[in-house]
């Protein structure tokens, strides 16, 4: 199918209407505010298929065009990833339903407890409106950060942070289970934590150093405790590690998939938050994505079509720059290593034979 760089062009013009939930409409003024930036909207013809080999996926059930929005799909959970919290102008507002970026640390409200800089909010309604879901992190933060960054580093910092607000998102949902049921717009979507619970992830795809490391991680920071109030066994919890990292996502100021790579080429910026989304989770992963993908200026991460998907197709995203990983080797590298999988799609397939026989005559064995 023709993807020429001229098509980039074409797909900012987004087609789609994003719908309020019905919740938003029952909810004061301010709160309809955050709320109606949390709704989740999904093209219809998209739908959500198993295949035998890959398991859940994304696929066209009629023709979308090139350009259509696909999914706006709003986090289950979502962290801030900055390299000074206290000046860093990156960081965002911590009401899950909010996620703007924050402006200068004095206009900023922070936790009254000083559980932790990174954690601020835009405003008081955002704050107050958090309560519960700040309340869950508050102690596990103030306790921990500090230590795990310290003794594991930033990136087992983070990791261990998305984990925590997934419980604190799970911790929310069932305070507020009654009301919400009643109005789901969404039901065939699982967008609340049974979404999380069917994220693919087994301990079995890494290796056992990375899982005794997880392991000690759980015992002495994630086990269900005074300050963890979750009901999850370790075991549980390592598995939900397992989930949130062949599952989460960077956030990146422009967007990923962009195929061909435009010339010169231009990558997706820095990194400014990682989150969970329980749906665009479900998509795979293709080195000639049919969608690229960005998020919005309140989490959300949008999927639009970057070439015209036919019916029965199925809808991938790129799980990382194409512009930082060109060649066959690079990439599928980067995927085992970060993802845990060897990528078959059309590109790499196509790619493979000269590359494994260019490999294949370099090893020492075949010159004997
Ligand atoms: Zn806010
Ligand atoms: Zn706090
Ligand atoms: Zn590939």
């Amino acid at each position: 199918m023709a993807n020429t760089p001229s098509r980039v062009t074409t797909v900012t013009k987004v087609t789609c209407t994003p719908q309020l939930s019905l919740s938003a409409l029952s909810t004061a003024a301010t709160d309809k505010e955050i709320i109606g930036k949390q709704s989740r909207w999904v093209h219809p013809h998209l739908i959500e298929s198993i295949d035998p080999i890959k398991g859940r996926q994304l696929r066209a059930s009629q023709d979308i065009p090139a350009g259509t929005c696909i999914l706006i799909d709003c986090p289950y959970a979502i962290i801030p990833v900055v390299d000074n919290p206290v000046t860093n102008e990156g960081l965002l507002c911590s009401n899950r339903a909010c996620n703007r970026a924050l402006r200068a640390p004095a206009s900023r409200v922070v936790c009254s407890k000083s559980c932790l800089s990174d954690v601020a909010w835009c405003s008081t309604t955002c704050r107050d409106s958090n309560m519960a879901y700040h309340n869950f992190e508050c102690n596990w933060l103030k306790r921990y950060a500090v230590p795990i960054r310290k003794k594991w580093g930033e990136y087992i910092f983070g990791m261990s942070w998305v984990i925590v607000r997934l419980l604190a998102s799970q911790h929310v949902e069932r305070i507020t289970r009654l009301e919400d049921e009643e109005v789901r717009p969404m039901h065939e979507w699982k967008c609340d934590w049974r979404g999380v619970e069917s994220l693919c992830g087994s301990v079995d795809s890494w290796s056992h150093e990375q899982v005794r490391s997880w392991t000690l991680l759980v015992k002495k920071y994630l086990q269900k405790s005074a300050v963890l109030p979750h009901d999850m066994t370790p075991d549980q919890v390592l598995h939900l590690i397992c989930q949130e990292e062949a599952n989460s996502f960077g956030l990146y100021p422009r967007e990923t998939g962009i195929y061909p790579c435009p010339e010169p080429p231009i990558d997706r910026g820095e990194q400014y938050a990682a989150a969970v989304y329980p749906i665009a989770a479900m998509a795979n992963h293709s080195c000639i994505p049919n969608m690229m993908h960005k998020p919005d200026e309140s989490g959300r991460m949008i999927f639009t079509a970057s070439q015209d998907i036919l019916a029965g197709q199925e809808c991938c995203i790129s799980y990382f720059d194409l512009t930082e990983h060109i060649n066959l080797t690079s990439r599928r590298e980067h995927l085992r290593k970060s993802f845990r999988f060897t990528c078959q799609c059309h590109r790499c397939a196509s790619e493979a034979p000269a590359q494994n026989s260019s490999d294949w005559s370099a090893m020492p064995l075949m010159e004997l």
